[in-house]
């Protein structure tokens, strides 16, 4: 059945190992958040079984895991939003993130049936996206030490807002910050994603929290997943459903955007922006049919594409057409065709389009 993501297990578990082999002192946090970006959550979780904890950003998230019988630790990057929320985190043993002193609060105001276990404040380092200042940090330690809704151990997390950029001394800053701060109150420090794991030792800490890497994909505009030694681990692969002989003067698609200067052969592949293949590969996004690379001519239809077959020596209805994933084609270069980042990609293929697991 087309289209299809088709999840490479053994290549999810190189990647798991190579996170291994480069933070061999660090506990692994894996980053599942958002369907394990695009992947499945859940077949995601259950191949990356030695993964010391799981992070995803929502409550619904950390619990579609939990239901599906999944034992570790599981991480709530956002937190949680209300007295049921925590209620909710604290039966299911959910860990949670503090970022914000309304969530202190409601530890405070909640009394709970079980503690919670594995706790993390969020500290404010440079993002301003999620964190605590230094001083509600401080405050929320003392709350957290005093509240016997809290059992567990408590650690400081943050994020990079520039791990990929390698180099940029804002990192630095930002490490600094967070390790004066754990130094202080001899906490566990959770620091690194993708990009500083890979680049930058000095951040791997107690916890490593990888995402995209997991997945195959380089962080880095200058630097491949290969090079990197990653590998893909979804393959975007359709269908062609139909084929057009255009004449010179012709045009494809929504507004005719695109016009033929000469007979061409045409071909239309089954996956449209509704299967969550981005409308930004409109005219610059290219497909691989028989290892051939083809462009993408016109806008992208809600459950199509045309794409060039001039190249490609036969076609017939049927054939199969890589969206992205193969090494000619991989996702790293779809994305800059989009102008955006591999992260949107993978994690915006819905429900829409099957995944197919398989191991190599
Ligand atoms: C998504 C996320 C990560 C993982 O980042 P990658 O760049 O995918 O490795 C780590 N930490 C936090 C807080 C995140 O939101």
């Amino acid at each position: 059945m087309y289209p299809v993501a088709c999840i490479d297990l053994a290549a999810l578990s190189h990647n798991f190992n190579r996170v291994k082999e480069l933070a061999p002192n660090s506990l692994v946090m894996s980053v599942i958040k958002a369907n394990a970006y695009g992947h499945g959550a859940v077949e995601v979780a259950h191949v990356l079984a030695k993964s010391d904890a799981f992070a995803v950003a929502r409550l619904d998230e950390a619990l579609e895991l939990r239901m599906s019988g999944i034992k570790q630790p599981i991480v709530i990057l956002e937190g949680v939003h209300s007295s049921e929320e925590l209620q909710f985190a604290a039966e299911h043993d959910l860990s949670l993130v503090f970022h914000q002193v309304s969530q202190l609060e409601l530890v405070i105001n909640t009394t709970l049936t079980s503690p919670l276990k594995l706790c993390w404040l969020m500290l404010e380092t440079g993002m301003h996206r999620l964190g605590l200042t230094t001083n509600e940090a401080c405050d929320a330690l003392t709350i957290m030490s005093e509240s016997n809704a809290i059992s567990g151990s408590v650690g400081v997390m943050s994020h990079f807002a520039s791990a990929d950029e390698v180099g940029d001394s804002r990192n630095q800053q930002q490490l600094d910050l967070i390790s004066t701060f754990a130094k202080k109150y001899e906490l566990e420090i959770s620091m690194a994603n993708s990009a500083a794991l890979l680049s930058l030792p000095d951040s791997h800490a107690d916890w490593v929290r990888p995402g995209l890497m997991l997945y195959g994909i380089s962080p880095f505009d200058d630097q491949s997943a290969a090079e990197l030694g990653l590998k893909p681990v979804m393959k975007l692969c359709s269908k062609i459903i139909a084929t057009q002989i255009l004449k010179e003067g012709d045009q494809v698609g929504y507004s005719g955007t695109w016009l033929a200067d000469k007979p061409t052969f045409v071909g239309i592949v089954d996956i449209g922006y509704a299967d969550g293949y981005s409308r930004q590969l409109s005219n610059s996004g290219s497909v691989s049919i028989s290892g051939q690379i083809c462009a993408v001519l016109g806008r992208v239809s809600m459950d199509m594409i045309a794409v060039d077959l001039t190249e490609v020596n036969t076609v017939s209805i049927g054939d199969k057409v890589i969206l992205w994933g193969d090494e000619h084609l991989p996702v790293e270069r779809i994305a800059a065709q989009a102008n955006t980042i591999s992260y949107e990609l993978v994690s915006q293929i819905n429900p829409r389009v099957k995944r197919d697991y398989h191991h190599g």
